[in-house]
């Protein structure tokens, strides 16, 4: 292994990432390997990210009630989950929740949102309106996660001010069909096409731990490079009780370095961001995500599940010696 790095160490660190079949290297090699990896996907992060990271939070500004059928999320119309459901919160709620994450520290908000897609005019002017009084009342760049989302849509909101879109694609082409089928893969690869043409900034990226193999997450992790989105949140299974995922937790601590590591190498100059299922999937090793890679992490609370105290967070940050992008600490 140490030699394989060695021998990739100078194409990742001039930012052109490795080939498939060193990605799969790193995703099938042993737990002793482990160390001198993420030593190398270090290494990338510190050259084109340096000591900073972002601190994205995020809203669930409508929760629930969703027609699409994802296997991992609570919010599906297959889930029996106990969750909160409701529709749009109004304006003044959503900023009140970005007023919350800024003074916790984080860069970046996001706006996000159950269904299949934004399309009720009313819903629209009300995230429209939501944008414009987060950008004149904190310092925090917004995003939104509106599922399927229209070129028009994506430009009157970036007239109020929205920075970045956020939309996955969760996994390979291939799998896709095995965690939804109300909605085509094909319709989400469009989408983050949309998006990048508007001239946003672009989020994407996936779930790990949902059944995939090792080749769909190297064929996720190049479709990302392909596609030239500008950031990949990275989630982890959290299953769920009262989803068709409930009880499949298969990943473990190493498993999710290396997957971060591997995107690290593929992808080197972008943005990593570990979202969903850090605490319950990574446990004690959660602050080897940077040292795997990562360049930002979701604080505060998810979408129907709670993180950890930012805080704890926080300190964590400052134990590494690493600095948020914004440069304030909580
Ligand atoms: S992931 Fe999004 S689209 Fe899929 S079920 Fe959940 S809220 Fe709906």
């Amino acid at each position: 292994m140490e030699k394989f790095l060695y021998d990739i160490k100078n194409k990742v660190l001039d930012g052109a990432g490795i080939q498939p079949y060193e990605a799969l290297k790193i995703l099938e090699s042993g737990s002793d390997d482990l160390f001198t990896i993420i030593n190398l996907a270090d290494k990338v992060r510190r050259k084109f990210k340096g000591n900073k990271v972002r601190f994205c939070s995020i809203v669930n500004a409508q929760s629930g009630l969703c027609s699409e059928d994802c296997a991992f999320c609570a919010q599906s119309t297959v889930s029996n989950s106990d969750i909160k459901r409701y529709s749009m919160m109004d304006s003044d709620e959503i900023l009140e929740n970005a007023a919350i994450s800024a003074k916790s520290g984080a860069n970046e908000f996001s706006i996000v949102m159950s269904g299949y897609g934004l399309k009720n005019r009313n819903d629209i002017e009300k995230v429209g309106r939501a944008i414009e009084s987060i950008k004149d009342n904190t310092g925090l760049e917004v995003c939104i996660s509106a599922g399927i989302i229209d070129k028009e849509t994506i430009r009157y909101l970036k007239n109020k001010g929205l920075d970045h879109i956020h939309h996955n694609l969760e996994t390979s082409k291939n799998f896709f069909p095995n965690i939804c089928t109300t909605h085509s893969y094909k319709e989400d690869v469009e989408t983050v096409k949309i998006a990048k043409s508007t001239g946003m900034r672009v989020c994407s990226g996936g779930i790990f731990g949902i059944g995939e193999s090792d080749e769909d997450r190297i064929e996720l992790a190049y479709l990302l490079k392909k596609l030239d989105v500008d950031s990949i949140p990275i989630n982890f299974l959290s299953p769920v009780k009262g989803t068709p995922l409930e009880g499949s937790a298969n990943l473990t601590p190493v498993v999710c370095l290396k997957i971060i590591a591997m995107m690290r190498l593929v992808n080197p100059i972008k943005d990593i961001i570990v979202c969903g299922g850090r605490e319950i999937n990574l446990g004690d090793l959660q602050s080897l995500i940077f040292a795997a890679g990562a360049n930002g992490m979701i604080v505060g609370n998810y979408l129907t599940t709670f993180g950890r105290d930012v805080f704890k967070d926080m300190q964590m940050i400052k134990d590494l010696n690493l600095e948020p992008i914004n440069g304030y600490l909580s």
